[in-house]
C-alpha cells in the first residue's frame, strides 16, 4: 500500500493503512469522519503492528530467542497476528483464547498451526483458571517461552505511538478534531492518542469500552464493578491494565453489545465496507458524539478488523435473535 514495488517479506506489508471519508453514513452531518482501515492489514487487524514491535523489541533485547514459543493470551486477533509473525521469523506459537471466540477467528488460528488453549469465560478473574490468569502461569511454567503480555506490555501502546499515530496525523495533514477508537487492552487509543495531543492538545480523544467491562465506571466515578458479560470481542476488560492511558481520554461510552452489531450491520448496507463488531461500536460513538457537536467537526475511527472475522454473528439472524441483539 502507497508503495509499488514488491515486499521482501509479508511483515513489510504492516501498517500504512489507508484513512477513508465514510461519505454516506453521516451524509447528513456537517462533520467530516474518517475510518483507518485496519483490517487491510496482512493478517487482516491491527494487532499486526504490535505482534511485530513487541517481537522485534524482544528479539533485539534478548528476551525472544530462536526456536522459543510464543505464548499469549488474546481475544482472537493478537492470536492471529502473533501466528503470522512468528511463522514469518520462525518461532512456535501457542495462544489462549475465550470460549466465545467466533468460530472464524478459532478456524483461522487452526490454519495456521497454532497450539489453542480455550478459557472458560464464565470464570471469575481471580480464578486461577480465568482467561488472564492462565497465561502468564503457562508461561512461568514453560522453558523457552516468550509472554509478550499485550495487556501489561507498554510496547503495545509505543507500536501505536511510533506507526498508527503518525499515519493519521499525516493523512489528516494534522486537521483533527475528535480521535474515537475501541478499548480492549487500550494500547491502540493510548499510542495515537499520545502521539496526537502531543501534536495539538486540542484534540479530544473518545473511548469506546464494551459492555460488561469495568473500564466505563472506572473512568467515570472512580469505581470498580464487577465485570459482566459482553459479547463485543476485543473491547473491554475485566481489569484496570496497565495499557490503559485513562490520563489521555477525555470521554468514554460504553456501547451496549445490541447497538455495536447493529450499527456493523448498517455500515456494510449504507458504505459496502465491512467492519468488524468493535467497529460497529466505534460508528454507535460517534453517532452519539454527533448528538453533542455542533459544526464540521473532523472525527476519526480505527476499524480494527473486518466483519470476515464475524459473518456467523453479525450476520446471522437467528444467533443474533437468540441473544437479543436484533
Ligand atoms: N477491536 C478489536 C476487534 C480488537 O481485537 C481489539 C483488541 N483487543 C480492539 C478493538 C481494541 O484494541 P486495543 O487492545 O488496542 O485497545
Amino acid at each position: 500500500m502507497g508503495n509499488a514495488r514488491c515486499h521482501q517479506s509479508v511483515l513489510d506489508c504492516i501498517g500504512h493503512t489507508p484513512l477513508v471519508r465514510l461519505n454516506r453514513m453521516f451524509a447528513d452531518s456537517p462533520a467530516e469522519v474518517y475510518a483507518k482501515l485496519e483490517f487491510l492489514n496482512p493478517s487482516g487487524s491491527i494487532k499486526d503492528r504490535i505482534a511485530r514491535y513487541m517481537i522485534e523489541r524482544a528479539e533485539q533485547d534478548g528476551r525472544l530467542k530462536p526456536g522459543d514459543l510464543i505464548l499469549e493470551n488474546s481475544s482472537g486477533n493478537t492470536a492471529l497476528s502473533l501466528a503470522m509473525v512468528g511463522l514469518q521469523k520462525g518461532y512456535r506459537v501457542k495462544v489462549v483464547v475465550r470460549d466465545r471466540v467466533s468460530r472464524e477467528k478459532l478456524d483461522q488460528l487452526h490454519a495456521l498451526g497454532v497450539e489453542v488453549v480455550m478459557a472458560d469465560s464464565s470464570l471469575p478473574p481471580e480464578h486461577p483458571d480465568s482467561y488472564n490468569n492462565i497465561t502468564p502461569r503457562l508461561a512461568a511454567q514453560t522453558p523457552n517461552c516468550y509472554f509478550p503480555d499485550q495487556h501489561g506490555n507498554r510496547e503495545n501502546n509505543d507500536a501505536h505511538y511510533a506507526t498508527t499515530g503518525p499515519e493519521i496525523w499525516e493523512q489528516m495533514e494534522g486537521r483533527i478534531d475528535y480521535f474515537l477508537a475501541g478499548v480492549g487492552t487500550g494500547g491502540t487509543l493510548g499510542g495515537v492518542a499520545r502521539y496526537l495531543k502531543e501534536h495539538d492538545p486540542r484534540i479530544k480523544v473518545i473511548a469506546i469500552d464494551g459492555q460488561g467491562s469495568v473500564y466505563h465506571e472506572y473512568f467515570h466515578h472512580k469505581r470498580m464493578v464487577r465485570p459482566g458479560e459482553g459479547l463485543v470481542e476485543g473491547l473491554g476488560d475485566e481489569f484496570i491494565l496497565p495499557t490503559m492511558d485513562f490520563d489521555l481520554i477525555d470521554d468514554m461510552y460504553q456501547v451496549p453489545d445490541r447497538e455495536a452489531f447493529q450499527a456493523a450491520r448498517e455500515i456494510a448496507r449504507t458504505e459496502g465496507i465491512l467492519v468488524g463488531v468493535s467497529s460497529g461500536g466505534c460508528i454507535w460513538g460517534i453517532e452519539r458524539l454527533l448528538g453533542q457537536t455542533e459544526g464540521p467537526a473532523r472525527i476519526v475511527t480505527i476499524f480494527s478488523d473486518g466483519a470476515a472475522r464475524y459473518l456467523t454473528k453479525i450476520f446471522n439472524e437467528e444467533w443474533l435473535r437468540e441473544r437479543d441483539l436484533l
